[in-house]
């Protein structure tokens, strides 16, 4: 199995997602066992291929449900990440040394190793039913409290604060500004915000508003919530002028990731 050199570009990704109502929704009823990032590469590669799109699966895991991958197709590419350590240098300031440290990274490497439902035959496929989501769940995985509003401008639908959440009863959409606030807290804008503003790690406002609104579509239009609209708008009228940074759509893809699988209920194997 060969690894390709193919990079993605994440923000195109992201930009296909959040502009064309339904396929962030048609992704996930698919691929919801995969990243974000995956379900719309998957995605992307079947249309491309004309293949019709469905459930994937590596060979093995075809072979352990009594189908086979038909000889001479093509494997799907999707991204995975590989965990390690290396070593490197580091000034320590107490000794005034230079010391060799180890520091774990993650790389992402693209393999070839998934096929589609229509590119396999055998025993009949019994569909995996989509797995729900639920707030509780998810606030507990994610450590976030949600606490009383309490705010009285009227515009405002919700906020974050540190490792809190407050929606208003008044929120239009209460699911979408609850993806909205809770991404403020996973993508770590609010543990930013207690840092000097001086010391320039801060994401820039606008960029903070545009990975939460984005994170917010995502997720409302994987679980087929209500919300996705409102955040699209707000999105498109970003888009006149200015791209999305690869940065920012790298951390959006895995916020709302983080979020979703938070609050998966029915057990799901991480891949
Ligand atoms: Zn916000």
């Amino acid at each position: 199995m060969s690894t390709l050199n193919v990079n993605p570009e994440w923000s195109k990704l992201l930009h296909e997602a959040v502009t064309q109502p339904g396929t962030v929704s048609k992704a996930y009823s698919m691929f919801h066992g995969y990243s974000l990032g995956n379900q719309l590469l998957a995605m992307a590669q079947c249309h491309e291929r004309g293949l019709q799109p469905g459930p994937i699966g590596t060979f093995m895991h075809w072979k352990e449900t009594g189908r086979f991958v038909r000889k001479g197709e093509k494997a799907l590419t999707l991204c995975m990440p590989i965990t390690g350590k290396r070593t490197a240098e580091k000034h320590n300031d107490d000794t005034g040394q230079d010391e060799t440290v180890e520091v774990g990274f993650t790389r992402f490497v693209y393999k070839n190793h998934w096929f589609v439902l229509s590119q396999t035959d055998g025993a009949e496929y019994t569909p995996q039913s989509l797995p729900d989501w639920n707030e509780s769940k998810a606030l507990e995985s994610l450590g976030v409290a949600k606490v009383p509003f309490e705010n009285m401008d009227g515009r405002v639908q919700g906020y974050a604060r540190n490792r809190e959440v407050a929606i208003s009863l008044l929120a239009e959409q209460p699911e979408a500004t609850l993806f909205h606030e809770l991404a403020h807290v996973v993508l770590g804008h609010t543990a930013e915000g207690k840092l000097n503003s001086d010391s320039g790690e801060r994401t820039p406002r606008d960029i903070r508003e545009l990975e939460a609104e984005c994170v917010a579509l995502l997720c409302c239009e994987s679980l087929g919530l209500p919300g996705a609209d409102l955040s699209r708008g707000y999105i498109q009228s970003w888009y006149k002028g200015n791209e999305v940074p690869e940065r920012s759509a790298r951390r959006i893809f895995h916020a709302a990731d983080a979020i979703l699988k938070a609050g998966r209920v029915s057990e799901e194997i991480a891949r």
